[in-house]
């Protein structure tokens, strides 16, 4: 039998705890007051080339890995209009140096370890244009969250027409991809920040292994086994007594995680098995309850990935009532994994010494709150049909001199190989 463990931890869906707190926070950030509008970038060592068309410089790349950068640039277009008309969470402070940093993870990533990301910059100056804001949300006359007048929608859309246009090519060929939304930060001027709009940004990821059919040992009327996974936490199979439901994957897939959202799960403890077909038995890979802690995902984590084609959850009723409710399942290879797990980006960067917030040990419902990922990994991330997205930002005081920066460049770039390397 397999081992197994639960995580303490929940995962998010379309949550709308996530929609609140984004309201709460501005999706982007604050620098240091003394930091100014300073215009002066360091000397860039790098020679990493990129082109530039309509204020947005980018370069193709030869893995699936994009990378942008909406709040670095110092252009300022006689054409434009500053932002000025206010709304909750203008900011119009460009973040120093991210430009050069994420020109130095690029080209470290090309010259030392041979894989070239993709990347996009957004050039325009912060106070004309915010590309990690909506240019659909207007706040009054001509301006919305993104521009003042529509002058700038030309460089707007050239930056976000590139970033879709290598979305595109990075999913039509690979399985999948990660878009990196860097971003620097005074206000958390200490730490490295993630932001997966608490991991709705990384749908696809969680979500995992796509479900041929699913039967079930019994369904009441009204709610069918397909319920059970149709991306709506509004809808559930239910089964009354000792029942089953079982997906069927199509063919033999790794699966290392399973995720379940239970019907008034934060107040209901569910006694059930979660077992993996693995050709001519069921393997049992989780044999236990939820934490009767959140009605959203749970993650139940198998210490050894499985080979298998179908899984089944075998219920057996919960604290509360004899019957079965399963709201939503995901059945994973890897779920946060490339995210937070051995190796991973963050993993990395906690290895290397930064300190990150949230930890890398910690995610699921609310979990990230300081900047939990704005327009750019909600728009362009898989939540939304593009790639698994993460935003990262990072602390001022991590790049102010030098010598931090050359570091910096140097712990980014070989945490997304490793990344790379493992995922
Ligand atoms: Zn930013």
């Amino acid at each position: 039998m397999q081992q197994t463990k639960t995580l303490p931890f929940t995962t998010s869906s379309q949550s709308l705890i996530a929609s609140v707190l984004l309201m709460m926070t501005p999706a982007c950030t604050v620098e240091n007051p003394q930091q100014g509008q300073a215009s002066e970038e360091l000397a860039t060592p790098s020679t990493f080339r990129t082109t530039t068309t309509n204020y947005t410089s980018y370069q193709s790349g030869d893995v699936p890995i994009l990378i942008s950068v909406p709040h670095g640039g110092s252009d300022e277009p006689a054409s434009l209009t500053e932002r000025t008309t206010s709304y909750s969470g203008l900011v119009t402070n460009r973040e120093l140096y991210l430009q050069d940093i994420a020109i130095g993870v690029a080209d470290r990533l090309e010259n030392t370890h041979g894989i070239t990301p993709y990347l996009v910059l957004g050039d325009v100056h912060r106070k004309y244009i915010d590309y990690n804001r909506d240019e659909t949300a207007a706040i009054g006359g001509s301006a919305n969250e993104a521009y003042e007048t529509s002058a700038a929608n030309t460089y707007y859309d050239e930056y976000h027409s590139r970033l879709d246009s290598y979305i595109s090519t990075i999913q039509s060929s690979y399985t999948n991809g990660l878009l990196i939304d860097m971003h620097g930060t005074g206000s958390v001027p200490n730490k490295i920040v993630r932001g997966t709009r608490n991991g709705d940004a990384i749908w696809d990821l969680l979500r995992g292994h796509n479900v041929t059919s699913i039967t079930a040992s019994e369904e009441k009327a009204g709610h069918t086994a397909a319920m059970a996974q149709d991306d709506d936490l509004g809808t559930y199979w239910s089964s009354a007594g000792d029942e089953s439901i079982e997906f069927d994957l199509g063919s033999t897939k790794t699966i290392g995680s399973v995720e379940l959202a239970m019907t008034n799960g934060s107040s209901r403890t569910y006694d059930f098995e979660i077992e993996v077909w693995t050709g001519s038995s069921w393997t049992v890979a989780f044999d236990g309850n939820n934490t009767g802690g959140t009605s959203d995902f749970e993650i139940y984590e198998f210490s050894t990935p499985i080979s298998g084609s179908k899984v089944r959850i075998s219920c057996h009723g919960s604290d509360y009532s004899s019957s079965n409710y399963i709201k939503e399942i995901r059945i994973q290879e890897h779920g946060w994994d490339p995210i937070l797990g051995p190796n991973s980006i963050f993993d990395e960067l906690d290895d290397a010494g930064y300190t990150l917030e949230p930890g890398n040990t910690e995610y699921g419902v609310g979990v990230e709150t300081t900047f939990i990922g704005g327009f750019t990994v909600e728009h362009h991330g898989s939540e939304n049909g593009g790639l698994d997205a993460v935003q990262i930002e990072i602390g001022s005081n991590y790049r102010d001199t030098q010598s931090e920066r050359d570091q910096l460049i140097i712990d980014i770039a070989d945490a997304i190989d490793s990344y790379y390397d493992n995922y």
